[in-house]
């Protein structure tokens, strides 16, 4: 899209903010139904696109994109009213008589900026807020999953007014376009660097930001847990999507004295899943340049379990590494694929001293039954969020907001968190005229000063 369109676009969605059209909760309601309809109309085209992009499953598609989309929409539709809704709160003395009270408002016209690894759910899931809370769109895919980027654009076009709604597709250039323009939102996920791009063009204009970004998430296994459903939870969340998840446990801290029978029961239940992209129960790497770099983490460790791999197929197997510390490749930056360095130690002090030493990650999984050690490590560490006993999990709950900490992102959003990111709260305050105690107007006197003193009890 020429740079003159794009400007156009998003003139036009301003002009159509101004309107006040979005302000009107039947209107929000319709375009969050008209989200869901296009979702379910065209279900099977949009399995289709993403299959082509990087052969994901409908299983996967349905149980990592689709039913948290649904459940999203859900949630929007049946809390739109109460989270737009002014809420009381107490009024101070100082006020007497009055009310006070919150009253949210849209932004305006937002901009959402998606990831490539769930191309359906990192675009979408931040538009269903952003309607929700009664702004204008222009969303940007990742250029990378093509497929699913077109075919978003198409049926975005077909079912919502551009003035309202509109995908525009592209990559840096295209971003970068759009980053020039007047947007009073920006919500962008992908990488802590790119986010900082984001961050200083949005400072240019004062817009708001959330930033979704990512880190090495990490995960610990203390001799207090339950192993066998340690490694069920953990395999799972590691290997899904291939890997590519920004919550996925980056690397895993294994207490020594359990770290042979861990890795055993590991390495078996990856067998037991039967992870193969002919079969479905595995996936792609997104493109060639994302399989060369995954293998230099192979480079410089030990292959404890899997990697075996088909650069033409871009398939990768689930690959446990050992021998790994920290100035390993490894370790260097978010792996971001089906690797799964394993670190063991013998005090969890030191673990958690060295774990602390690298950006703040987005997650952190703690297996473990002894309380204590819960306690010690999620009190220890800065983290966006996590689960004690499983992984990734957290993410489904709509009541836990989702967001990272530190370089791992800013601001957070899911069920009313989304609402909130996409809205700005007007603090009001409603006097009534039947009373006015005249204490706090000149002439000033020390007897006024005695009686504020008293009321205000200072
Ligand atoms: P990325 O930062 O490379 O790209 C994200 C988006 O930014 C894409 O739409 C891309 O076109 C755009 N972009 C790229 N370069 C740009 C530039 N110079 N200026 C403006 N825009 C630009 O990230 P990615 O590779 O798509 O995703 C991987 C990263 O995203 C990982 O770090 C991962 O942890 C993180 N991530 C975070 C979340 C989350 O919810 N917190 C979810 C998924 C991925």
């Amino acid at each position: 899209m020429a740079n003159s369109s794009i400007a156009t676009l998003i003139t036009a969605q301003h002009a159509f903010f101004k309107t006040g059209a979005t302000r009107s909760i039947s209107f929000r309601k319709q375009q969050l139904k008209r989200l869901q309809q296009l979702l379910r109309a065209h279900e099977d085209q949009l399995y289709e696109a993403i299959y082509a992009d990087f052969k994901k499953s409908r299983f996967e598609t349905f149980t990592s994109e689709f039913a948290l989309l649904q459940q999203d929409l859900d949630d929007a539709l049946k809390n739109t009213k109460r989270w737009s809704a002014k809420t009381r709160v107490a009024t101070n003395i100082a006020n007497f008589p009055g009310k006070s009270y919150l009253q949210p408002e849209p932004l305006g016209v937002s901009l959402v900026i998606g990831a490539w690894n769930y191309p359906y759910l990192l675009s979408l899931g931040p538009v269903i807020p952003a309607i929700a809370a009664g702004n204008t769109v222009v969303l940007k895919p990742s250029e990378l999953p093509e497929a699913t980027a077109m075919l978003l654009q198409n049926l975005v076009a077909e079912y919502f007014d551009p003035e309202f709604f509109t995908v525009v597709t592209g990559g840096v250039e295209v971003s970068t376009t759009l980053l020039e323009q007047k947007f009073q939102k920006i919500f962008f996920t992908g990488s802590p660097r790119v986010g900082q791009i984001v961050y200083q063009a949005a400072a240019k204009q004062l817009t708001p930001v959330t930033l979704e970004l990512g880190g090495k998430s990490p995960t610990f296994v203390t001799k207090h847990a339950n192993l066998k459903r340690t490694v069920q939870r953990l395999v799972w969340g590691k290997f899904i999507n291939a890997g590519q998840t920004c919550i996925a446990p980056d690397y895993v801290w294994v207490e020594a004295a359990i770290a042979e029978t861990f890795l055993e029961l590991l390495t078996s239940q990856i067998r037991s899943m039967d992870y193969a992209i002919e079969n479905g129960n595995y996936m792609q790497i997104i493109n060639t340049d994302h399989v060369d770099r995954l293998l230099r983490y192979l480079e410089d460790a030990t292959v404890y379990f899997g990697g075996q791999y088909d650069r033409d197929e871009r398939f990768i197997a689930p690959t446990i590494l050992t021998d790994v510390t920290f100035e390993s490749r490894c370790m260097q930056e978010e792996i971001f694929g089906p690797i799964l360095p394993v670190l063991v130690y013998d005090d969890l002090k030191d673990a958690l001293e060295k774990t602390s030493q690298l950006p703040k990650p987005l997650s952190c999984y703690v297996f473990s039954e002894n309380t204590n050690e819960q306690h010690q490590i999620t009190e220890t560490l800065s983290f966006g969020g996590g689960a004690i006993n499983d992984t990734i999990m957290h993410i489904s709950n709509p009541e836990l907001p989702f967001g990272g900490v530190g370089k791992s992102g800013i601001g957070a959003y899911h069920g009313e968190a989304g609402f909130k990111a996409f809205s700005h709260t007007k603090s009001m305050l409603k006097r009534a005229n039947w009373l006015e105690l005249p204490l706090k107007y000149p002439p000033y006197s020390k007897r006024k000063l005695r009686w504020i003193k008293r009321l205000l009890k200072l």
